[in-house]
């Protein structure tokens, strides 16, 4: 599927227009992003987290990246690269250690998705108290550790620690200024990317319990019935949310009502996801656990992938975010 997604042309697609691209990241075409990784997650949901963090690192270099840096990206996705932004540390974190003029990498990265395969990750690294973003031009026989990687879903995304001490660091690598990772709006906003391969996901197991229910004549069944109700809401509510946290994200919006609208969207997914989850698990019955049956995969994948930084955390700021603004409810 990989060699299908370099084909295709959509590796280069997010770059802008004078890059070779189509725009594909620029604010107006974030309904057409939407559309794509809706499209991939339904597909199979490892390859929408690897190109969901290519995307990223394209619109993270064409943010704040010079344009040698856009260039050099740009060339080397055209010839066949994958990126990918690793920002995961374990407990030592990734650092740039400077001595006589002289600055690199010391330490590794952990949860890093391709590892083995992309050769253009940005990674997060501190200076002191200061995180910069480097963009790396890998070998391909860096050694990864992927022996980790033993989660219940999303095995495919080769999901692994790699150590990267000694990698020498100068402008070159540096990707924009200290603090540029986390800025706002853009940071937690970007969310809904993630979101809508989730929603793609849903889409599709929602299909395959109407595939199940009508081959097998179950369909009339009441109880089936509230579940496809239930099913159907849940996407539907997932889709609203996630559409409209794209629009946002590439609109003109205040910044915090951004973030958190983003936030909210994160919250909601993750409840559509579990619900049909459930209800598909239980209409459909063993069935739905048994491979290579593609319900068993998709649930798989998708309870592993709605795992992600701080759900809570992202819930409670965007409650308080509401609560300080003076926005009337249906409005925020
Ligand atoms: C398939 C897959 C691919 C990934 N690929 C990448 C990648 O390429 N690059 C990368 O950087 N990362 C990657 N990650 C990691 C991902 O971005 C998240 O870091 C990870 O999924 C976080 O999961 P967690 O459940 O451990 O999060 P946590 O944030 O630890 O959350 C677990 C629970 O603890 C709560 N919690 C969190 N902090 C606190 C606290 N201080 N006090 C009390 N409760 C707390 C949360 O609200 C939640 O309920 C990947 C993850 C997956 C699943």
């Amino acid at each position: 599927m990989w060699g299908e997604f370099r084909r295709s042309g959509l590796a280069i697609a997010p770059f802008p227009e004078k890059l070779g691209g189509c725009g594909l990241i620029e604010s107006d075409r974030q309904g057409n992003l939407c559309t794509v990784l809706r499209l991939l997650g339904a597909g199979d949901l490892s390859i929408a987290r690897l190109i969901e963090g290519h995307i990223n690192v394209i619109a993270l270099v064409c943010r704040y990246g010079t344009p040698a840096q856009q260039a050099s990206l740009a060339s080397d996705v055209r010839d066949g690269a994958l990126a990918a932004v690793w920002g995961a540390d374990d407990a030592a974190g990734l650092k740039i250690v400077t001595r006589d003029h002289h600055s690199e990498l010391r330490g590794r990265k952990i949860l890093a998705s391709g590892a083995g395969f992309v050769m253009r990750p940005i990674v997060t690294a501190k200076a002191g108290d200061d995180q910069w973003m480097c963009l790396l031009r890998l070998s391909p026989d860096h050694p990864v550790d992927l022996g980790g990687w033993t989660a219940q879903g999303m095995r495919s995304t080769a999901t692994g620690a790699i150590d990267l001490t000694g990698i020498p660091i100068g402008p070159d690598e540096t990707v924009g200024a200290a603090g540029d990772f986390m800025r706002q709006p853009y940071f937690s906003g970007g969310a809904w990317r993630f979101c809508a391969a989730h929603l793609g996901a849903m889409e599709r197991l929602v299909e395959l319990f109407r595939q199940h229910l009508v081959s097998r004549g179950r369909a009339e069944d009441p109880y089936q019935l509230q579940r496809v109700a239930v099913c159907v809401a849940a996407v539907r509510t997932a889709r609203f949310w996630v559409e409209e946290a794209a629009r946002r994200f590439g609109g003109e919006a205040d910044p915090e009502a951004t973030v958190a609208f983003a936030n909210m969207t994160r919250m909601v997914t993750e409840r559509s996801a579990l619900d049909i989850m459930e209800s598909v698990q239980r209409g459909v019955g063993l069935l739905a656990f048994i491979r290579p049956d593609p319900i068993e995969r998709i649930c798989r994948d998708l309870s592993t992938y709605l795992r992600q930084p701080v759900p809570d955390l992202a819930m409670s700021n965007a409650a308080r975010a509401w609560l300080k603004s003076a926005a009337p409810v249906g409005e925020f």
